[in-house]
């Protein structure tokens, strides 16, 4: 189980593929991140993003299972703060955000349909994703397939009431 409650969010510097979708418009935009943290990611954009503006983050180099931030596809983000690049000539920003919540799959806007929280890795999905242990502990369909793979029996039982015990 990963600890999520953190003092502190130290920074990594990390450049990669992501496209990004500002809650208002319906177009994703290609450019790529500078660093990410536990809580935020920072990216560059060729326009001024608001402060507190909501913008849909989508990894495209998504590889779950790894620890960076591609372990997930998808991030809902606010834009804490928006900076010019060093380089005076380009029209280039850094876009410092925090993460709202992240999810397997890619978030269609920020939704009419309710969300629901992977019982064990905490990502946040469509309730139409919702994948039930015989427990009916609530999970997204990665941590579904890797509950799958454990046999039945003693472990499988503790891992269930493991996961029930998280949901009270
Ligand atoms: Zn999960």
């Amino acid at each position: 189980m990963p600890n999520f409650i953190q003092r502190a969010y130290p920074r990594k510097a990390l450049q990669t593929p992501i496209r990004y979708m500002v809650s208002d418009s319906s177009q994703f935009r290609s450019t790529r991140t500078i660093n990410f943290s536990m809580g935020g990611l920072c990216f560059e954009t060729d326009q001024k993003l608001a402060p507190e503006t909501e913008v849909c983050v989508v990894m495209d180099n998504y590889a779950p299972g790894i620890s960076g931030p591609e372990r997930y596809r998808s991030y809902l983000t606010r834009v804490r703060w928006n900076q010019p690049h060093s380089v005076p000539s380009k029209d280039i920003f850094f876009a410092g955000t925090q993460i709202m919540a992240c999810s397997h799959d890619v978030f269609i806007s920020s939704g009419e349909e309710p969300c629901h929280i992977c019982d064990l890795c905490g990502a946040v999905m469509q309730e139409c994703l919702i994948e039930c242990t015989e427990e009916n502990a609530q999970l997204c369909g990665p941590c579904h397939r890797h509950y799958r793979t454990i046999p039945e029996g003693q472990i499988s039982k503790c891992v269930e009431r493991f996961l029930i015990g998280n949901v009270v």
